[in-house]
């Protein structure tokens, strides 16, 4: 009988499966950007001496409710809320910050050494439309520090590890954005100045934003509406009304900046999406090819945020970059992804008993820490070899009858093809030494 294909066996069910919107699959061909992404944050964070931590995916959804703020686009409209068997309400983590910070609450970090330098690479879920780089359940790469003092030493240098992130990727042309959105002594005088900017321009406001203005008139410079986007431009300057300490604060973030030779641009509208940020607000872009997947990094100052959780003042800093953004951005910008030279051997045999002595020799390898790949599922000596070039590895191990007999394994060359006898005892000795001699190692620092 002649097997059904895949379309000819959904015809009879009727049915075929796909992700369910906003999610997708991280084929195959994409897994070098992941990896590459994954390798650089864990690198900048041994660096500069984070930790990593991993909260779960499912949180209270009170947590988010208090801390990123009720009248938030995420606590309103993104979040996957429901209700647990046993009358729990609960969510998908829609970000990773305020879950850190239960976690430095509920662990008493605060008494550990002070700040406490955390990491995190996690998926994200929010119910929002799907476009370009943004997905329902998408991963980011976070960096916070906790606790301690709030030095602005911290913040520059939480800006300056997502900048580090970008470079070393090889993204070009990034933006970064900076503003100061003050204090509790400051942001309320702020926020009368711009409700009353805003009253004297009512009629031209959009519906959210007219609900918005009583709660959370800073809410509203993040608008995408048209109509509330024009009036922005002549909007009061927060960095005039920020007090004295704020302003020394920010002055010196700057400063710092100015030191690392960052370049920066003052936007005195960013804000930042989420009710919990204080002083530093942060977002980097890319202008041209990849813009459209918006801002890449971003974060801030969040000092009061351990306090809406019930715990004491605690100074903080963090920020995080969508993964999946970044890998739109290095499509978009065609990025190669460095060849990376294989560390690999392939393991041929010809006949059945080789075959076998081939499996123990690929276990011998993989104990030695030598990597190996093979086909040994195909009988053919000349197909396993067209597969070796495929993979790239630059040695074959092959083992025929005549070298089972011998207890010996040819060791070829494959670039050039020369090829001699080694024993079998003597294997991995010889393996190592030709992998030395090529100078074959990984070619990805982490500052280039
Ligand atoms: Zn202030
Ligand atoms: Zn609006």
């Amino acid at each position: 009988m002649i097997p059904k294909t895949r379309k000819e066996k959904s015809k009879e069910s009727g049915k075929t499966f796909q992700t369910p919107k906003g999610m997708h699959d991280v084929l195959p061909g994409d897994q070098p950007y992941w990896d590459r992404i994954e390798r650089v944050v864990r690198d900048l964070a041994e660096f500069y001496n984070f930790a990593r931590i991993r909260t779960p995916i499912l949180e209270f959804a009170e947590l988010f409710q208090r801390t990123a703020g009720e009248e938030t686009d995420i606590v309103r409209k993104e979040m996957y809320v429901f209700k647990t068997k046993g009358g729990d309400v609960v969510t998908l983590r829609p970000e990773g910050t305020a879950a850190v910070a239960r976690a430095y609450l509920e662990h008493s970090l605060g008494r550990m050494s002070q700040p406490q330098r955390l990491f995190y690479i996690e998926p994200m879920f929010r119910y929002e439309n799907p476009q370009a780089g943004r997905y329902r359940q998408h991963s980011q790469a976070g960096f916070e520090v906790l606790g301690g003092s709030n030095d602005p030493i911290y913040d520059a240098q939480i800006i300056t590890m997502f900048q580090r992130l970008l470079e070393t990727l090889r993204i070009k042309n990034t933006n970064l954005k900076i503003n100061s959105i003050g204090c509790r002594v400051c942001r309320p005088l702020y926020r009368r100045q711009l409700q009353t900017y805003y009253k004297t321009h009512e009629k031209d406001l959009c519906s959210d934003c007219v609900g918005r203005l009583k709660q959370n008139p800073l809410r509203l410079l993040d608008c995408k509406e048209d109509s509330c986007g024009r009036l922005k431009e002549r909007v009061p300057n927060v960095l005039d009304k920020l007090c004295s300490t704020c302003s020394e604060h920010f002055k010196t973030v700057l400063e710092y900046l100015d030191e690392l030779q960052l370049p920066y641009t003052l936007d005195n509208q960013l804000v930042r999406g989420l009710d919990y940020y204080n002083r530093t607000v942060f977002e980097i872009s890319v202008e041209g090819k990849g813009s459209e997947v918006g801002a890449l990094p971003g974060g801030g100052r969040y000092d009061y945020l351990m306090e809406l959780l019930g715990g004491h003042l605690t100074p903080a800093v963090g920020g995080a970059c969508g993964v999946d953004r970044l890998v739109a951005v290095m499509k978009a910008q065609e990025i190669k992804i460095g060849e990376r030279l294989s560390q690999r051997v392939f393991v041929a045999h010809a006949g059945e008993l080789a075959k076998k002595k081939c499996l123990k020799l690929v276990e011998e390898l993989r104990k030695a820490n030598i990597g190996a790949s093979e086909a040994l599922a195909r009988e053919s000596l000349k197909a396993q070899l067209k597969a070796a070039d495929r993979d790239g590895a630059p040695i074959a191990l092959i083992l025929g009858q005549k070298e089972i007999y011998e207890d010996g394994v040819i060791i070829r060359d494959l670039r050039s093809g020369l090829q001699e006898t080694v024993p079998l005892h003597r294997i991995i000795d010889e393996v190592r030494k030709r992998l030395r001699d090529k100078n074959v190692v990984e070619v990805t620092p982490i500052h280039d």
